[in-house]
């Protein structure tokens, strides 16, 4: 039998703030040392509510800052984002799709509306996910991976519900964002209510964002911006969802190393986070062209 993984909290949206003048976001969690054995691998998740934009001649967004230890990914739910790395890496992704950018070893970037997106205006809506990597793989090479949505593979678990695979494995279908340790992300769609299970592996976390509808954990209903998480232990996650109810589902093999973060930083130590800052600093890291 599979014990089920019991729900161990969930965080309600803290005030709005914005990221550069493009992200009008709630930081949902991190980075602290506090909660990172409940989230581990993931670090920090901002999320972009949706938000009209109007049409403008003048590009939105955070420019040219570093990264180094980890890797930002973000979920483009509404709109065009831009992305350009030191690293070589860059493009535009929109709705559905995913950036999944390895900072590892150090870069700087800048995250921007797209430039279609600007002119025109529109609904903006996004997910920013930092995700951990071991000590082992943080002075590795930077990478970039771009991937359209309609390279998700989808499954139907219940009627009039979908279930996109961003990344790992769910019976079968495997997801195209490669990661450096053991990640399950999924885009949940359901237009009518149901019933959803997984099967994680034991000893690892889970953390289900709810972007639309109502999702019903432990007899409560939780509508969007609760991020739930639930315990190490157990491997089956059932959820009921309401009609018209969208999710992002992520699990995730803990990393279980200290962490020592400073901004845009995030190493194992505090000697490395003042090496990121000096490396930063003398342009170890790159400038964008
Ligand atoms: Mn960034």
């Amino acid at each position: 039998m599979n014990k089920k993984k019991k729900l161990l909290t969930v965080l309600s949206p803290k005030e709005q703030h914005w990221v550069g003048d493009g992200f009008f976001v709630h930081t949902l969690m991190g980075p602290g040392p506090d909660l990172y054995p409940a989230i581990s691998p993931f670090l920090l998740m901002d999320y972009a509510p949706p938000k009209v934009f109007t049409p403008s001649d003048k590009k939105r967004g955070v420019g040219e800052h570093p990264h180094r230890g980890f890797e930002t990914v973000t979920f483009a739910i509404q709109g065009e984002v831009e992305h350009r790395d030191s690293a070589g890496g860059g493009g535009v992704i929109g709705t559905g799709d995913v950036q999944w950018m390895t900072a590892a070893s150090g870069l700087v970037h800048e995250e921007f509306h797209s430039h279609e997106f600007t002119k025109a205006g529109g609904e903006f809506e996004m997910v920013q996910l930092w995700v951990n990597l071991p000590a082992s793989k943080k002075m590795t090479k930077p990478r970039y991976q771009g991937v359209k949505n309609k390279m998700f593979p989808r499954a139907t678990p219940a009627d009039g519900m979908e279930l996109q695979v961003v990344a790992g494995e769910y019976k079968g279908l495997l997801g195209p964002c490669e990661t450096h340790t053991a990640i399950n992300a999924y885009f949940v769609d359901s237009t009518e209510d149901g019933e959803l299970s997984f099967d994680f592996n034991d000893q690892t976390n889970t953390l289900i964002l709810v972007l639309r509808g109502e999702v019903l954990l432990d007899n409560k209903e939780y509508g969007p911006k609760n991020l739930a998480i639930f315990e190490r232990e157990g491997k089956e996650v059932t959820l009921k969802l309401k009609e018209n109810t969208k999710l992002l589902v992520l699990n995730g093999e803990p990393i279980d190393e200290p962490i020592a973060t400073y901004g845009p930083f995030v190493m194992n130590t505090k000697d490395e986070l003042v090496q990121a800052f000096q490396d930063y600093q003398s342009g170890k890291m790159g400038h964008l062209k």
